[in-house]
């Protein structure tokens, strides 16, 4: 399955925030055995959002996520975004309008809003694409949102990383977990990161390369730092498996491969 994450904000462009979101959701994602093809950002302007998910639908992916612009405020657009990427009309959601009534009532009676009343702003948060379901949000008041097309999932989280997680453990995993086992690519992603007693990415690549072309699920990279007389550069082993035991196995093989491979280079000069 290959995903592509859109974080919608201006304070991402301007550098007032780091996109931790994406970096977040793309670690949870990968171990879960997508594939993530794109990662990017938008300004929180109708047309920048709806242009670059026009623009990820044209490259066909099976999952797309946004993070941000789910707020009550003017510029939180992303909702709109979506319905106008998607030619579906935004229309108020009656599942998500009881849980925004549900949320505030909540708030009203322990007295941390002077109001329960759903405000044009609280009510803007209950409106979604046609056909979209509400993710209920256990931490703020805006619902994610979930749109299942033709194979195709579409998400839209919160930007608020502890409200974006909440959503994303309690609804999203369960949702991809078995849409994954349907598609018959649920999986599990193990790693372990080596010492190569090497300091030249240049010469020490070769030969992670050859241990990377010789195994079947494994991907190994090289973690460049510096030049050095006292630099010893990383490997990071990464191994697929349809199951914890396939991917132990993979990556204890091609760890015990890169090692051998590795010392051999190291003393063919001895
Ligand atoms: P929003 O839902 O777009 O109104 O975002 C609410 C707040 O969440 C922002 O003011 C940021 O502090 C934070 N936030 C939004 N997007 C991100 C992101 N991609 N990574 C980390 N924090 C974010
Ligand atoms: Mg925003």
């Amino acid at each position: 399955m290959k995903g592509v994450i859109i974080a919608v904000g201006r304070e991402i462009l301007t550098g007032k925030t780091l996109d931790t979101n994406s970096h977040w959701l793309a670690g949870e994602l990968t171990a879960l055995g997508i594939s993530i093809r794109r990662i990017c950002a938008v300004d929180d302007i109708l047309e920048e959002i709806a242009g670059e998910i026009s623009y990820t639908l044209s490259l066909g992916v099976d999952l797309m996520i946004t993070t941000g612009g789910m707020g009550p405020t003017r510029d939180d657009m992303t909702l709109e975004a979506w319905a106008s990427a998607l030619g579906r009309e935004l229309v108020l959601n009656r599942e998500a309008l009881g849980m925004v009534q549900e949320k505030y009532r909540t708030l009203y009676q322990r007295g941390y809003v002077d109001t329960p009343d759903i405000t044009p702003e609280r009510e803007k948060m209950a409106h979604l694409p046609q056909e979209a379901r509400p993710l209920p949000n256990p931490v703020g008041a805006a619902p994610g949102m979930l749109l299942e097309d033709g194979g195709r999932v579409f998400i839209a989280l919160p930007g608020v990383p502890g409200e974006m997680k909440a959503i994303f453990h309690e609804d999203v995993v369960p949702l991809l977990s078995r849409l994954l086992e349907k598609r018959g690519e649920g999986g599990v992603l193990l790693q372990e990161v080596v010492k190569s007693g090497f300091g030249d990415e240049s010469l020490l690549w070769p030969l992670v390369k050859r241990v990377m072309d010789e195994m079947e699920g494994v991907y190994l990279k090289t973690l460049a730092t510096r030049f050095g007389p006292d630099v010893d550069l990383e490997v990071r082993v990464e191994a697929w498996g349809r199951d914890e035991g396939e991917a132990r196995d993979r990556l204890d093989r091609a760890v015990g491969r890169l090692k051998k491979v590795l010392e051999e280079a190291r003393h063919a000069g001895d």
